[in-house]
């Protein structure tokens, strides 16, 4: 017998139908022999519905108050879960994130977790329940409600699947595991029978939405093995793992991210500290930020460029323009309309001219390349956002078809 925790997404959840779906994969697991603790999204859209909600009331709400807002969303898809498994006859319980011992950090919208008490979990799983724990939420040291991010339902479930040592974590969601590509776009994308914790984790950074990038983080901080697998076709998925079989392939993905702005900071001083009192600004706002290009400007000038997600563009050019007195000034500009396109794999360390294929795919479909960052095992390259599917699919098909 196993403990096993299974995590459903909300398309896996969306209706009265994929419920039973799921209610009944659960069963059939736990008349297996095993012992299973499940954690679920939001039904559907819930989550994007409830943020278009709070925009019909205020253009900036309250963090705390979308937090709350937010995680009603995961408690209905619990008690509804629950009650169907009672309706197959399948003792179950529901519990919310706190009710489950995720005690997070203060951190509204983007909570971590902080610590896990797993007792009420436990003492379910020894009434032979199954455990139904509503993903993406905790609580905070006020007993206040705080959300993990987007995605935080599969960091929910890696963290309790951690807490409860258990045998497997299982990711069910709409595709059949981990692809090449995002398989809704590029058709000929090919599924991967593993992938390691390494290379997922700069897939899910760079904008395969599979898996959430802190889950990744953490199965590979605590060992969690995952498998991601399709809760609608019972087929073999994808397992992210330590250690996985190259079978070969330079290339395990390609991943793209719209959300990402281009800032310019022209003809500053090119003199020392620069660079410090430029990001030092951005700092002191929390504001990440990514790729960074210097370059040299006129006479005794220099230009800054650098990424930062697209919703903190507004907020890192206003830091400039406020601080601009800080760093001699400039002319600060933003650029909304590009993406960050990226391949990834583990194979590059030891290949040759994998940035060079990648260059020319770009080249043979006329795409700029504006800025270009590298890793060990990846590539990224900034380009026009309005050119970022076809570079995707170009990219693919030189790596991979
Ligand atoms: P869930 O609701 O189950 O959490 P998500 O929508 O968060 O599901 O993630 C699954 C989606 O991720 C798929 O429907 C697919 O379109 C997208 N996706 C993007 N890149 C990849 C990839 N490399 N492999 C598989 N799916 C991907
Ligand atoms: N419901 C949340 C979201 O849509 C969490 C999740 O699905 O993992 O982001
Ligand atoms: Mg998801």
């Amino acid at each position: 017998m196993a403990l096993i925790v299974q995590k459903f997404g909300g398309t896996s959840v969306k209706d009265r139908s994929r419920i039973f779906n799921v209610a009944r994969i659960i069963m059939n697991t736990r008349n297996a022999g095993h012992d299973v603790v499940v954690v679920v999204s939001a039904q559907g859209d819930t989550t994007d519905d409830l943020i278009a909600k709070a925009a019909e009331i205020s253009s900036s709400p309250s963090r705390r108050e979308m937090d709350m807002l937010l995680a009603s969303g995961e408690q209905i898809s619990i008690a509804l879960l629950a009650m169907a498994l009672q309706e197959l006859g399948v003792s179950a319980v529901s519990l919310t994130g706190w009710q489950a011992g995720f005690n997070t950090d203060r951190a509204y919208s983007r909570a971590r977790i902080k610590r896990m008490d797993t007792e009420r979990v436990e003492s379910e799983l020894a009434r032979n329940r199954v455990v139904v724990v509503a993903g993406f939420q905790g609580l905070n040291r006020s007993d206040d409600i705080t959300t993990l991010g987007r995605g935080g339902s599969d960091t929910s479930a890696v963290a309790l699947a951690a807490a409860l040592h258990a045998d497997r974590c299982q990711i069910y969601t709409d595709v059949e595991g981990v692809y090449t590509a995002d398989p809704r776009k590029i058709p000929k994308a090919t599924k991967l029978k593993e992938i390691t914790f390494d290379e997922m984790l700069e897939l899910a950074s760079l904008g395969a939405q599979v898996l959430n990038n802190r889950s990744v983080e953490l199965a590979k901080k605590y060992n969690v093995e995952l498998e991601v697998i399709s809760s609608i076709n019972p087929v073999p998925g994808t397992v992210v793992k330590e250690e996985a079989n190259v079978e070969g392939m330079l290339i395990k993905g390609v991943a793209k991210d719209s959300d990402v702005a281009v800032i310019s900071v022209k003809n500053v001083p090119d003199v020392p500290g620069m660079s410090f009192k430029v990001f030092s600004l951005l700092a002191q706002r929390n504001i990440n930020v990514d790729i960074i290009l210097q370059s040299s400007g006129a006479e005794g000038k220099k230009d800054l460029s650098f990424t930062v997600p697209l919703g903190d563009a507004e907020s890192a050019v206003a830091a400039l323009q406020n601080g601009a007195s800080r760093f001699g000034g400039g002319e600060i500009s933003v650029d909304k309309n590009c993406a960050k396109v990226s391949i990834v794999g583990a194979g590059m360390q030891s290949h040759s001219g994998v940035a060079s294929t990648m260059f020319e795919a770009l080249f043979s479909q006329n795409i700029n390349i504006k800025m270009i960052s590298t890793s060990e095992i990846k590539i990224s390259v900034i380009i026009d956002e309005q050119d970022a599917d076809k570079a995707v699919a170009a990219i693919h098909d030189a790596f991979i078809n």
